[in-house]
């Protein structure tokens, strides 16, 4: 299977053309129907199976660029992961000229304040750092349509799940939810039971 035999736009596969992505990774196959499909997807999948763009193709897809306010949150344990999903994103939003921001700590607030204020579709964070942002009222994300929490078995190791249910309650709850995970224990399951909709189960 090829990326032009899905539904996507044209901008998309020809940015994943000029990626040189040739056809899609076994966990791409298994998302992409899925997550065009609108449902809410637990994959258990390991990083370097091309995990990021099976979530990125779908949402790069299904953004409206004319939207100003943040359309997709995607959570990362780490700031390197932050940084390197929004590489991925802006790549496959390329055509589409898609404006993706990362939040991390460590970074001066009045830095990613002035970046909010500019039209961003995605927003690719650290849950400590996109959780202060709520608070302060320089993120808003009434108009969420997709929350991806990636690397969730990393974030439970790191102490993060907390805080990455602080920002649930403050999404609306009419969106999509992505959940990635190398392994599934019972934490995660638990996450995903509480906020997630009879979610798709994909194991790679
Ligand atoms: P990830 O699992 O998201 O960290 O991706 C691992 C690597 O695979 C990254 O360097 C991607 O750029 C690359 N990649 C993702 N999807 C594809 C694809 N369909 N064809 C070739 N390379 C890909």
């Amino acid at each position: 299977k090829r990326f032009g035999d899905y539904t996507l736009s044209e901008d998309i596969v020809r940015a994943l053309d000029s990626l040189g992505y040739a056809s899609p990774t076994e966990v791409q196959r298994e998302v992409l129907p899925v997550a065009l499909d609108k449902r809410d997807l637990v994959v258990k999948s390991q990083t370097g199976s091309g995990k990021t763009a099976a979530f990125g193709i779908p949402i790069c897809d299904q953004i409206d660029w004319n939207e100003n306010k943040p359309q997709a949150l995607i959570l990362t344990p780490t700031r390197e992961l932050a940084l390197q999903v929004k590489e991925d994103i802006t790549n496959i939003g390329r055509y589409k000229r898609i404006k993706a921001t990362a939040l991390y700590g460590k970074q001066p607030f009045a830095l990613q304040t002035t970046e909010l204020k500019q039209k961003t579709h995605v927003i690719v964070g650290t849950p400590g750092r996109v959780l202060d942002h709520i608070k302060r009222g320089t993120l808003t994300l009434k108009r969420l349509k997709y929350l991806v929490i990636d690397e969730a078995d990393e974030m439970l190791n790191m102490g993060f799940i907390e805080q990455v249910e602080a920002i649930i309650q403050e999404l609306p709850t009419d969106r999509i939810t992505m959940l990635f995970s190398a392994t599934l224990p019972k934490d995660i399951e638990n996450l995903s039971l509480t906020y997630m909709k009879d979610p798709v189960h994909i194991e790679i």
